[in-house]
């Protein structure tokens, strides 16, 4: 197995999945039930990112399962892609109580496990979904309004990666004009996935070795979250969660 297969990388991913699962010193660990690490194909060539878990997401452990979830799957399926094929992460891990806006600090904490499953997961294009994933992941205090459909060539967790910010689903469900540029914007998105598959996967960061932190920091990372962990197998990290709560959590289906 080459250092960044995708089998590999998988792997990796559930090693952080198990890691953070018994040991993720949040604010928010205290209030939350789950902690929603993400779901989806582990090799997905397109990414959404969300804010943070609701209460439904809570409840499950999966994120974008409620009434925000099953509108973003019906967006998904009108563009002819099913959830199975997108990998979805939040920029916070836990629900903040009360839903909340997650505070600097908790994205601080948290941020750095979305760019190490960034760099794990190797998008083409990361759709951010509302204003707090698109200023982490842009660096730009610019919010979604000005930038929504308008897809930006970033450097993130060492690779180029086409950024897509869409408006949340979760402001389209309150607000119809919102739900109509959000699918226009939706739209688009097989025409830029399209671009950016004949781009290819380049821009190769170095080779990734277990232990050997490489990440690109974006904005929000600092060092020391993910590092020096073993791959899935080695160490600890398969004592960590109970089999069937990962399978349903993870539901790591590439
Ligand atoms: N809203 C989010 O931002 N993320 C979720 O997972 C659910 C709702």
């Amino acid at each position: 197995m080459t250092a960044r297969s995708p089998a590999y990388r998988r792997e990796e991913l559930v090693a952080l999945y198990r890691e953070l699962s018994c040991d993720h010193p949040c604010p928010l660990a205290e209030t939350r039930t789950k902690l929603v690490f993400g779901a989806g194909n582990a090799d997905a060539e397109l990414m959404f990112v969300g804010e943070a878990p609701g209460a439904e997401e809570d409840r499950q452990g999966k994120p974008f399962v409620g009434r925000a979830g099953k509108l973003l799957d019906r967006l998904l399926e009108e563009i002819g892609l099913e959830r199975d094929e997108v990998f979805i992460a939040n920029v916070i891990k836990c629900r903040p109580p009360g839903n909340r806006d997650p505070l600097p600090e908790e994205i601080e904490e948290c941020s750095p496990h979305l760019f190490r499953q960034i760099e794990l997961i190797e998008p083409l294009v990361i759709c951010t979904l509302g204003n707090f994933s698109t200023k982490l992941l842009s660096g730009e205090r610019v919010g979604i309004t000005k930038v929504h459909g308008r897809p930006q060539a970033r450097e993130i967790a060492g690779r180029t990666v086409e950024l897509y910010p869409l408006f949340h689903p979760a402001a389209a469900l309150r607000t119809d004009s919102v739900l109509a540029l959000l699918r226009a914007d939706m739209a688009r998105l097989p025409a830029l996935l399209d671009k950016a598959r004949g781009a290819g996967r380049v821009a190769e960061a170095p080779e990734l070795a277990p232990g050997l932190p490489k990440h690109e920091p974006g904005p929000g990372w600092r060092p020391g979250g993910t590092a020096g962990r073993e791959p899935a197998g080695g160490g600890d990290a398969g004592q960590a969660a109970p089999a069937d709560d990962e399978r349903s959590q993870l539901d790591l289906f590439g």
